[in-house]
Order: structure tokens, then C-alpha cells, then sequence
């Protein structure tokens, strides 16, 4: 009985950038496990169960994935976006560490997604064209300690940021803080996007300066892009583009 696991990401949204490996791996799948609103997204079929869980319970959500495929199961695990982007490919891998080790013989792969960053990125322009880096502004999994040290080191090392995770009701100071450690920081008029919903029906993208960013432009839905010092905007009608070039001066 040779079960499989696989983690496969879902894209941002619309069908049309979830990729055709994916759209296979669902069509051949057993089993699809994952947080509610993810499995939601895949059509029901006969054959297919459908495990939908809440978002706190990923180690649970693993273990449960990894027994069902070791019970010979085709089962998939659905993250949005990239599976290994703070997403559930590492709660899987930590489930194989710590568990029987007849589960590091099961065939596991890692189907990547476009992940939020990349789609809101391609909204604004080519924001990410220099280097750059990707920071979880949630503190449940790290203390805020390890989130202010890591915005003023990429602050200085001006790389454009990309936040995941901006802002959520249970933490509704954190974003207010991250805007005025990068006001500190940056001290001038770099632009910021906020790409809400992208590629849903809600898609909302805007562009504003640092310095006249607040805390409620971004919530869960959101990601956030800061541009470095030396991003620029390509003003026209309706929204501008944003890029950083290809070079950076000494
Ligand atoms: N694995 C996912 C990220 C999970 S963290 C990926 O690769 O995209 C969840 C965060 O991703 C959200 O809080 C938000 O910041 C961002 N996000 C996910 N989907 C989004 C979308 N369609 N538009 C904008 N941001 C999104």
C-alpha cells in the first residue's frame, strides 16, 4: 500500500494561477487537507474527502495528512500561495522530524505556488527588481523583539520589503509600530504598496508614500511592499508604476 503526501500551493486566488502540476495532483488526490477557506477553494468530486481544519492546528493538520498517506492514501495538503512561503510545507517537515520514522520513507513533494508577494509585486510594476527581502509581521510564532531587529537591519541594508501577515485583529498594534520604526528608519518618501485581494473579486491596490502610510490600509488580506531608496514611480494616468532598477549605485 504505497500512499503519497503532497503540499501544494493554491496561488493567491483566481483559478487561473493555480498551476496545471497542481490542478493534476488535486485531480488524482484522496484526500485534501487543509485550513478552511484553502479547501474550500478545490471542487468536490466522488472520491475526494475534503479535511478542512482551523487555521491553529497545523502540527495536528500534518500528523493527521502524514498518517492518512502511510495508510496508502493520495493525500494533498493545500496552503494559498507558495506551500513554502508561511505555509504549511514546513509544519509537515517539522511533523516528519519529530514523528515515526516510517514516515520519512513516504513519497512527499512540494508543488510551489505564486505566492502573494509575486502576484502583488506584478499589480505595481516590477518593485522587486533589486534586492529584497520577506518578513511575517505576525508574532505568534516569534517575538516582536526578532520583528523590530529585522526591519531596522533591512532598513539599513535598504532592501525593498515585502510583509506578509501585516496586520490582524488580534494584533492590531504591530503594523503601527512597523510603520514607525520604518518612518525612523527611512526618513523619506518611499513608496508603499498595499495589494489587498489579488487576483479576487476584491483586488484593491494603492500606492502611497511611507510617510503618509497608517495602520488601518492593511489588514489580513493584505500585502504590503516598501519600497528601498532607490525604487522609483512612473506617474500616469490612474495607478503609477512602481519599479526598483535592475542596478544599484555605490
Ligand atoms: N503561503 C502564502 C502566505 C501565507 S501568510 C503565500 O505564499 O502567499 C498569509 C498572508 O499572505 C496574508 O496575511 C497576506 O499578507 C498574504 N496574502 C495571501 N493571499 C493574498 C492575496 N490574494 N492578496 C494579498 N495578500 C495575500
Amino acid at each position: 500500500m504505497t500512499g503519497s503526501l503532497i503540499i501544494a500551493g493554491l496561488g493567491p486566488g483566481s483559478g487561473v494561477m493555480v498551476t496545471p502540476e497542481v490542478s493534476d495532483a488535486l485531480a488524482q488526490a484522496s484526500d485534501v487537507v487543509g485550513y478552511i477557506p484553502y479547501v474550500t477553494r478545490v471542487a468536490e468530486r466522488p472520491g475526494l474527502t475534503l479535511h478542512p481544519s482551523d487555521n491553529r492546528v497545523e502540527i495536528d493538520r500534518s500528523r493527521h495528512a502524514l498518517d492518512m498517506a502511510s495508510h496508502g492514501r493520495n493525500v494533498v495538503v493545500v496552503s494559498s500561495g507558495d506551500p513554502g512561503v508561511f505555509a504549511m510545507a514546513s509544519a509537515v517537515f517539522e511533523a516528519v522530524e519529530a514523528g515515526p520514522p516510517e514516515w520519512r520513507d513516504l513519497d512527499i513533494r512540494v508543488l510551489p505556488g505564486i505566492t502573494a508577494m509575486l502576484a502583488a509585486s506584478a499589480r505595481a510594476g516590477a518593485p522587486l527588481g533589486h534586492d529584497f527581502c520577506a518578513i511575517n509581521l505576525s508574532d505568534n510564532l516569534k517575538p516582536w523583539s526578532v520583528i523590530e531587529k529585522r526591519l531596522r537591519l533591512a532598513a539599513e541594508a535598504d532592501f525593498v520589503m515585502a510583509f506578509y501577515n501585516p496586520r490582524s485583529r488580534s494584533r492590531p498594534d504591530g503594523f503601527a509600530r512597523t510603520l514607525d520604526i520604518l518612518k525612523d528608519a527611512c526618513g523619506d518618501a518611499r513608496p508603499v504598496i498595499f495589494a489587498r485581494a489579488v487576483s479576487t473579486s476584491e483586488e484593491e491596490i494603492r500606492i502611497v508614500p511611507l510617510t503618509e502610510c497608517t495602520p488601518e490600509m492593511a489588514d489580513m488580506r493584505t500585502m504590503v511592499l516598501v519600497g528601498s531608496s532607490t525604487t522609483r514611480i512612473i506617474e500616469r494616468d490612474g495607478l503609477p508604476i512602481v519599479y526598483t532598477p535592475r542596478s544599484a549605485k555605490p
